[in-house]
């Protein structure tokens, strides 16, 4: 490590959760921080997926950080473009750009035990940092599905995440994969200008109505002049939306309304009694996110658009063969499978204290972690938008902050008792994840449909399964007798509570 750059805090990513860090560190006065991302701005998810018809379906005043809020959101759910600048204004705004190194990959991060630090390689050379701060996102690397021939097909092929815009669409036949989230923006945006649309679905989602309008200059004029009112209307926004985790997590019947508006709007808006059966979810809903579209439905009832529910059987070179036999004709190929939520690859660079990467150790124990944020044997790391923190239903810039306020608060009690190493305990952490895991047994999540919540061992230990508040509560404060932690020599918290001195260590609390 004789070439590394010695820093005391360092930011994988510099999406909302990255960002959000540097900025919020930087108040705290942990300035000597770097942030490195492998993309050529910020944004991360909001940078990278620019798909026709990307955006947000959490309202956008909610969907924006606590510390800046932006009077000036055109619509109630902002497209993909406002959302993108709405993150490059902050960014700009406070002062942490100069810290952020782009077109930068970290290619390993490993803790080095004798030195309490965290050794990370990366494109751009070394690091040597006290604290690692993992805020690479969740859904960042996009899922190809492993079909068979979908390499050798004579077309283009390319993920949603991943939009090539420089294919053109227009008169040609175009196949697209999925009818998740991300497909069920792209395929009413683009279903006009297309020759033909195949749409490939293995389950009908449920489908509520998107609830979105303009909002005019007056109103943006309001926010701006009456003290607290764009707070007021976000807070609305936030409590109208918690209300769903009473249906997710507790009881089924409350359910029953949003259940109704799904049926009713596929009966409205799709008059063919066969294409209907097609696009009638059998699962729960709740069970997979609730996708929000107005134009889903009139999209796949156009006659230049065809549903194809027949498995897909292989990718030929022209198009794609069904179970069924028949070859369905493409030119372009677009892939809206999702992403490696459970399996990311980002889990595998990353070597705690045994020596085993994340990926070794969520293989084998499962995806875990104390609070969303921290996990044992990787000390002095926290996760941002870690185990069990992702929301279908609200904004997870939310769930950021909360942990925003937990990693400030454990590296504020760090400086204050000098210590120089924390560690949760595994007891603790275990105790913790069993109760999730009692908690998660009766949502909605596992009720027998497959989703990114999921992992294959069909636990959800992706997802948030209580109230949101009831997270911000417990990341509130560093609760630092959950953690192992070695102090500084003659720091006052190594003598605060009973310490014991260990060669090369400083000294180590249990
Ligand atoms: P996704 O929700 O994981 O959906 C993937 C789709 O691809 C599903 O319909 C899935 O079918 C299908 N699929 C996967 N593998 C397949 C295969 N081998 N053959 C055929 N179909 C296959 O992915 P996404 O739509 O990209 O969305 C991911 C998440 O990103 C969302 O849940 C959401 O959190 C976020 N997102 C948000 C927004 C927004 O705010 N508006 C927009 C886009 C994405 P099955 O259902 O049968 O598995």
């Amino acid at each position: 490590m004789d070439q590394a750059t010695v820093v005391d805090v360092f930011i994988v990513g510099a999406g909302f959760s990255g960002l959000g860090a540097a900025i919020r560190l930087t108040r705290e006065g942990f300035d000597d921080l770097v942030v490195v991302d492998r993309g050529r701005d910020v944004g991360g998810t909001w940078r990278d997926n620019t798909y026709p018809g990307a955006a947000c379906d959490v309202p956008s005043h909610l969907y924006s950080y606590s510390f800046a809020l932006n009077p000036d959101w055109s619509r109630a759910f902002s497209p993909q473009s406002e959302i993108f600048e709405y993150i490059r204004g902050v960014a700009a705004e406070s002062g942490v750009l100069d810290k952020i190194r782009f077109g930068v990959e970290v290619l390993s991060a490993e803790y080095d035990e004798g030195r309490e630090r965290w050794a990370v390689h990366t494109s751009d050379g070394d690091f040597d940092a006290r604290v690692l701060i993992s805020a690479a996102g969740v859904l960042c690397e996009p899922k190809m599905p492993e079909i068979e021939g979908i390499s050798d097909f004579s077309g283009d092929v390319f993920h949603t995440a991943r939009w090539d815009h420089s294919i053109p669409l227009a008169g040609r036949r175009v196949a697209v994969i999925g009818t998740g989230a991300s497909a069920i923006q792209v395929v009413p945006s683009i279903a006009s200008e297309v020759g033909h649309l195949d749409v490939y679905q293995r389950t009908a989602p449920w489908v509520l109505p998107r609830i979105d309008r303009h909002y005019p200059r007056l109103e943006r004029s309001l926010y701006k002049k009456v003290p607290g009112l764009q707070r007021l209307v976000r807070g609305l926004q936030y409590v109208s939306r918690e209300f769903q985790v009473v249906g997710l997590t507790r009881t089924r019947a409350a359910l029953a309304p949003i259940r109704a508006l799904g049926r009713a709007q596929l009966l409205r808006q799709v008059r063919d009694r066969d294409l209907r059966r097609k696009l009638t979810p059998r699962f729960e809903i709740g069970c997979k996110r609730i996708l929000l579209s107005n134009t889903w439905y009139p999209a796949l009832s156009r006659a230049n658009v065809d549903v194809i529910t027949d498995p897909i059987a292989r990718v030929a070179s022209e198009g794609v063969v069904t179970a069924d036999g028949l070859e369905h004709p493409a030119d372009v190929l677009v892939v809206a499978t999702g992403f490696h939520v459970t399996d990311s690859p980002a889990f595998e660079r990353i070597r705690g204290v045994d020596g085993r990467s994340l990926a070794e150790k969520w293989e084998s124990d499962g995806m875990e972690a104390y609070k969303g944020t921290t996990v044992a044997g990787y000390p002095n790391m926290f996760v941002l938008i870690g185990p069990a923190t992702g929301l279908g239903h609200s904004s997870m810039i939310y769930m950021i902050e909360s942990q925003l306020n937990y990693v400030a608060d454990a590296m504020r009690t760090m400086r204050e008792r000098g210590l120089r190493t924390v560690d949760v305990r595994e007891s603790v952490q275990d105790a913790y994840n069993e109760e999730l895991r009692a908690g998660t047994a009766d949502t909605v999540w596992v009720a027998g449909c497959q989703s990114w919540y999921l992992d294959d061992k069909g636990n959800a230990p992706a997802v948030w399964p209580d109230f949101t508040f009831s997270f911000r509560n417990q990341t509130r404060e560093f609760d630092l007798s959950a953690y192992r932690r070695t102090a500084e020599e003659d720091a006052p918290g190594a003598t605060d509570r009973g310490t014991v001195a260990v060669a090369g260590h400083g000294s180590v609390t249990r």
